[in-house]
């Protein structure tokens, strides 16, 4: 095989309860990329539509998940990388984590897959480090596994995939102002009380048992986050009011979409997301921010072949 083009799909992380250890995959929105063999030795990014984005392969983290994976491999093959940029960077819905999984992905198909998707995702968690400044894998996880992810460890990794219950639907808007996840990050406590952990980490279990027993109510009750939501979402416009706006509509829950600005209702089924949506569109219109509104449904495979 000497190329491939492939899907690479937007992710929430964090959804309120799993700072960093949370995210679930997208399928309205991601980044289409073309990745070819090259003679070169080298990895290049050839070109970058949609956004401007750094082509030099050091700096853009396509080209630093690659080269994480061709060093593990010991091979001095090179590859073209070219990015349609879908999600805009700073959104808040993975923008980095899908060049960075849709990069190794194809990669790794090209080559005749030396690696599983589970050892994918250190190589893309590279990528994450070069945009953020930390290697988190909530959204590279989710964009490569499919479904959600919920990281059990950073050190070793270890990522487990919990169950998509069927009539999950999200709705994502982003407001087009850009919150960079290195300042997002930069802003939050380093240390949190005891309260705050066990209100959390209940939580957190209670949306894992969830997602197994399918109890929709219990998923809204979970998605709660006293630790990080009350300082970042000072960040974004109106959203107490959009928090009480998707309650009143009868959204399971919301909050913040990794670091912002995007804010996520997950909802029960595609009638009450719709409802949702048309309810977060029709306060926004006149509130002089642009924005981007999404409809979408988990998408159980993540990156795909096109
Ligand atoms: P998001 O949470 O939407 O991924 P981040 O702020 O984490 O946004 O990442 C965006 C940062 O990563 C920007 O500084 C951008 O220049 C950098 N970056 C480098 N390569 C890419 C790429 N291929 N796609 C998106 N962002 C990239």
């Amino acid at each position: 095989m000497e190329q491939l083009k492939v899907f690479a799909p937007a992710t929430v992380a964090n959804l309120s309860c799993g700072f960093d250890v949370l995210g679930c995959c997208l399928d309205s929105v991601g980044d289409e990329m073309l990745i070819k063999k090259n003679d070169l030795k080298t990895v290049r990014i050839t070109r970058i539509s949609g956004q401007d984005l750094p082509l030099e392969a050091d700096k853009n983290v396509a080209g630093v998940a690659v080269n994480a994976l061709l060093s593990e491999l010991n091979i001095d093959q090179g590859f073209d990388i070219e990015i349609d940029k879908k999600i805009k960077p700073g959104s808040g819905i993975g923008s980095s984590a899908a060049s960075s999984a849709g990069a190794v992905f194809a990669v790794n198909k090209i080559m005749g897959e030396p690696f599983t998707k589970q050892e994918l995702i250190s190589f893309a968690m590279k990528g994450e480090l070069l945009a953020s400044g930390n290697a988190h894998a909530d959204n590279v996880a989710p964009a490569l596994l499919g479904g959600f992810s919920l990281v059990r460890s950073y050190c070793p990794l270890e990522v487990l995939s919990l169950p998509v219950p069927e009539e999950l639907r999200v709705v994502i808007l982003h407001p087009l102002i850009e919150i960079k996840t290195k300042d997002s990050r930069s802003i939050i406590k380093q240390n949190i009380s005891l309260k705050s952990a066990i209100n959390q980490w209940g939580n957190l279990g209670a949306f894992v048992s969830a997602l197994y027993t399918k109890d929709y109510d219990l998923i809204g009750r979970s998605l709660q986050d006293e630790i990080v939501e009350p300082i970042r979402s000072i960040l974004i416009p109106y959203f107490n009011d959009l928090a009480a706006l998707v309650a009143f509509n009868g959204a399971l829950g919301f909050g913040i979409s990794g670091s912002g600005p995007s804010v996520y209702a997950l909802c029960r089924g595609d009638k009450n997301a719709t409802k949702v949506k048309n309810a977060i569109q029709n306060f926004y219109s006149d509130k002089m921010i642009d924005f981007e509104l999404h409809q979408s449904s988990i998408n159980k495979s993540g990156v795909r072949i096109l």
